[in-house]
């Protein structure tokens, strides 16, 4: 038996954590942390370790699949799936256009370095296709939210955790999902350590998470308000202790706007819509300007609400304004290894341009980070005048991960053509005409891209595929390339069958001094730390290189501000209000087929809500209840959870696979899908970035009949 040891990274979440895989006669048989990784330093979790029982999952896609039935598929070689599709798409366009064709990418295209300059080069290939993706589901507030205050897409500060003396944290559970649009490993070991060190703490979420058992307090906040405690924040900053003179007059516009703004949302005005008393805000406001150093950050608790760029833009106001933009334990940016990347996603901080569709505005799709909003997918494929007739799915399950699964699955049934490339036969890929199998994590050559601008300790990595790709599986660079070389559009293998698939990839190592012939020879290179003080200099890419601190792209945001604002304020005392939430056992839908992840009473998730609102409604512990919103309902189990802030209400998404015959661990331990419950179609989405609402959705609960 040959056995061999091989240096890879984790392809799940932004850390990148360094592993060993161990390869015995060609099998991948385990996984274990890299303790000599310079940067992770061993650090792995369990959910990167589990990323060995997909490899290893009976029910991976092996073969490509046709549809031939409900729930029948018949396998095919590669040549017919290819020919199948690429015929169906070219008889869809030159009868209906390219506008008739849609893409969407999931997640998991994320974290394959390979994928996005494929997958991109196809789609420009095809025509004028619309584009859609996971990101409106989560994080498209991120790159408007930094257009708007930056003039870049691209320009993400991280906290300085390791140097700050007081970190405030928005809608994020560290010890879960360790972090998100930061990397950093062990995020619960460094935020204890900062806390050893004399650092505060503070989290704003609606439920006491896990991470403050470990480090930190949680200041409870009524979801989808948290740019009201931002607006009350920096009034109270500037109207006491007053904004960082220095920093404004040297690196601001426009901040009297801002000021005046801010004004209309003093603590006492707030108190009410947040749950958070007056004096509490006020107190927060003068702790986190006084700290000689502070960070800030939001995460997805905040971007699923429906003002999530606004809040992205106030936060980084309050870096700003209180002199922490660009200070050592403040908020900082960090390139990694490509030295262009603040300049990469360049754009304007004016009025944002937008589409005039049948459904509303919608901000247009392209650049860094915007595509269509996912809540309109259903709505632009039954579009009577207009239709959506083939869609293709990457990594990807808006079945479950759009708002509104039955719009969903009603316009995905309608479709001529649904093309799923995926690791698992999905509750999407279960609806496809053709289901291809991708390579997945261990089977294909990577480099860590994602970390780029968002790293505490820069470093690239490049892994080879651990093992060649078993069965039939291909990684999607070459599905695309074959897919346009049968339309006869350009295409990597142009170049042949060993094409140069890591050019871009070299060119932007060399803006560091590196290259890609030594990043595999040496694996893993690590990267100068961030210089905090070039953020004025050389980061912000707005043309004066002074923050934008009232930006015309927001003006709609503004309003809508204090149009919901007023909603919020005459809602009934004790509205029910609906977030959902990870846990330590999945991943959104990555880990739904694992026995492993299904032990322990994890077969379903389950309603969690403060034993005081169940008991006020007779509900006990254990009862089946049904959860209506304007948008649908559901039973689910009731769980008493104490850590809920009452009033709020909250389910695991990534369940509901009922309908995924091809995945037996799933489907027999399906769970509630909670985005059935939320909402979609025209006016769910916030204008600006196409962020979905996704969090803070009123909600009753019974008993289920
Ligand atoms: S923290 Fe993220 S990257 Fe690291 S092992 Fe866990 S899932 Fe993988």
């Amino acid at each position: 038996m040959t056995i061999q040891h091989k240096r890879t990274f984790c392809r799940v979440c932004e850390p990148s954590c360094g592993m060993i895989a161990t390869v015995e006669d060609g099998r991948l048989t385990a996984l274990q942390p890299d303790r000599e990784h310079p940067v992770t330093k061993g650090f792995v979790c369990h959910k990167g370790l589990y990323g060995l029982d997909i490899h290893n999952d009976p029910d991976r896609l092996n073969v490509p699949l046709r549809r031939v039935g409900p729930g029948k598929f018949e396998e095919i070689s590669w040549d017919e799936a290819l020919d199948g599709i690429a015929t169906g798409l070219q008889r869809i366009i030159a009868r209906d256009g390219a506008r008739a064709i849609a893409g969407y990418r999931g997640n998991p295209s994320a974290f394959n370095a390979l994928f996005g300059p494929a997958w991109g080069s196809f789609m420009a290939g095809l025509g004028d296709v619309r584009m859609f993706s996971s990101g409106t589901q989560d994080a498209a507030n991120k790159p408007v939210g930094a257009e708007a205050s930056f003039g870049s897409r691209t320009v993400h500060t991280i906290p300085d955790i390791a140097h700050t003396d007081f970190l405030l944290i928005f809608g994020e559970n560290p010890a879960v999902s360790h972090m998100t649009y930061m990397s950093i490993a062990d995020p619960v070991g460094v935020l204890r350590e900062a806390e050893a060190r004399g650092a505060r703490i503070v989290y704003v979420n609606p439920r006491t998470i896990e991470t403050a058992r470990f480090a930190g307090k949680v200041l409870h906040i009524r979801p989808d308000t948290d740019a009201y405690l931002m607006a009350a924040m920096l009034h109270e900053i500037d109207s006491t202790v007053g904004f960082d003179a220095d920093a404004v007059a040297r690196h601001g516009r426009n901040v009297d706007e801002l000021r005046a703004f801010v004004a209309a949302y003093p603590a006492e005005r707030v108190a009410g819509i947040t749950g958070i008393d007056a004096g509490t805000i006020r107190a927060l406001a003068r702790d986190y300007a006084a700290a000689a150093s502070a960070g800030i950050h939001i995460a997805t608790g905040v971007n699923m609400g429906r003002q999530g760029t606004q809040a992205y833009w106030l936060m980084n106001m309050l870096a700003f304004v209180t002199g922490n933009l660009g200070r050592k334990g403040g908020n900082i940016f960090s390139p990694g290894f490509y030295t262009r990347s603040a300049s990469a996603g360049r754009g304007s901080t004016d009025e944002a341009e937008y589409l005039d569709t049948p459904f509303g505005a919608v901000r247009k799709p392209g650049g860094v980070g915007i595509t269509l909003p996912g809540v309109l997918m259903a709505d632009m494929i039954l579009d009577e005048g207009d239709p959506i007739r083939a869609m293709i799915v990457n990594a990807g399950n808006p079945v479950l991960s759009v708002g509104g699964e039955a719009r969903t699955r009603r316009a995905l049934e309608s479709l001529e053509l649904l093309v799923c490339v995926d690791i698992y036969r999905s509750p999407t890929a279960e609806m496809a005409h053709y289901v291809l199998p991708a390579a997945g994590a261990f089977e294909r050559e990577d480099v860590n891209a994602l970390g780029i601008g968002l790293q505490h300790q820069p470093f690239v990595q490049y892994t080879d595929a651990v093992v060649a790709p078993a069965f039939e599986r291909k990684p999607e660079w070459w599905i695309y390339g074959q897919l346009a070389r049968r339309m006869g559009l350009p295409s990597i293998l142009d170049e042949g069958d060993h094409p140069d698939l890591w050019g871009r990839m070299n060119a932007m190592l060399r803006s560091s001094g590196h290259s890609m012939d030594e990043l595999r020879r040496d694996e893993v290179i690590v990267l100068a730390q961030p210089d905090p003080e070039a953020f004025f200099d050389s980061v912000i890419q707005t043309e004066d290189k002074r923050v934008e601190c009232f930006p015309p792209m927001l003006a709609v945001a503004r309003e809508r501000m204090e149009a919901i604002f007023r909603e919020l304020d005459a809602e009934p005392r004790g509205q029910l209000k609906l977030i959902t939430r990870r846990d330590g056992y999945m991943m959104n839908t990555w880990y739904a087929n694992l026995p492993r992840m299904k032990r322990k009473g994890r077969d379903r998730n389950f309603l969690l809500m403060h034993p005081d609102d169940a008991r006020s409604r007779q509900l006990h512990d254990g009862a089946k209840v049904n959860v209506r919103s304007q948008w649908g309902e559901r039973d689910i189990e009731l769980k008493f959870d104490a850590d809920m802030m009452p009033g709020v209400v909250a389910i695991n998404h990534g369940w509901g696979h009922g309908t995924a015959a091809g995945m037996r661990v799933a489907s027999a331990t399906a769970g509630v899908n909670a985005n059935a419950l939320l909402p979609s179609g025209p006016g769910t989405f916030e204008p600006v970035s196409n962020q979905a609402h996704m969090t803070g959705i009123s909600v009753e609960v019974t008993v289920a009949r």
